[in-house]
């Protein structure tokens, strides 16, 4: 039987590993400087302009935007929950199942689809995976693999959670923000710097500085 295929959240594919870290930390210096959602279009074209994202992604000037105003909002979202999410003592880290270095039968990690998340059982020292669950687990998180938006939902609700860090590419991550408002859970977001239906990536070095 012919595989439905997996639906993505933005209808364009990211790249950002090709930008500097330097044009990043520009783009959420200027979301905290920013913060108000008024500014929030006007902000995103002068840096994707200034910062010409849209050559470095190869993206049309219209998606890099969008990219940008998520960005941007998520990165806002974190400085204005940052110190509930600190005070929080039950938390959850949700990383994004397309991440695992291995899609395919040779990703050795069960699906249970009751939570429902992936447990990966560690088989490649490599997988990105791998090392962030080591990482949430060291911090005493609850850590889970999940496959999209309804399963982190699913999560939060049964398991009453007080924080939780999320990976997700931009556009979900936004798109989460009235659900942790809505169950009353500070979260702080991780945008992927890699977005697709596999090999996906994100900054591991970002994630140990927000858990
Ligand atoms: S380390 Fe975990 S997520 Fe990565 S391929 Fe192995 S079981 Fe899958």
């Amino acid at each position: 039987m012919k595989k439905a295929k997996p639906k993505l959240p933005y209808s364009f594919i990211y790249d950002l590993t090709r930008l500097s870290q330097g044009a990043l930390k520009q783009v959420f210096e200027s979301a905290y400087e920013a913060r108000l959602h008024k500014i929030l279009s006007s902000n995103a074209k002068r840096l994707v302009k200034t910062l010409k994202i849209d050559q470095a992604t190869g993206l049309n000037l219209t998606d890099a935007i969008t990219l940008v105003e998520d960005l941007i909002e998520v990165q806002a979202a974190n400085k204005l929950q940052r110190e509930e999410f600190e005070e929080a003592e039950r938390k959850a880290l949700l990383l994004p199942h397309c991440a695992r270095s291995r899609m395919d039968r040779h990703c050795m990690a069960d699906f249970d689809a009751d939570v429902p998340t992936y447990n990966c059982q560690s088989c490649r020292d490599y997988c990105i995976i791998n090392k962030a669950t080591a990482l949430g687990k060291a911090e005493g998180y609850d850590v889970y693999v999940v496959p999209g938006g309804a399963c982190a939902e699913k999560i939060l609700k049964d398991r009453k959670y007080e924080g939780v860090v999320g990976v997700a590419c931009g556009m979900e991550l936004k798109m989460g923000l009235p659900l942790l408002k809505k169950l009353g859970i500070p979260g702080q977001g991780i945008f992927l710097t890699k977005n697709g239906c596999s090999n996906t990536n994100f900054n591991l070095q970002s994630l140990e500085s927000i858990l």
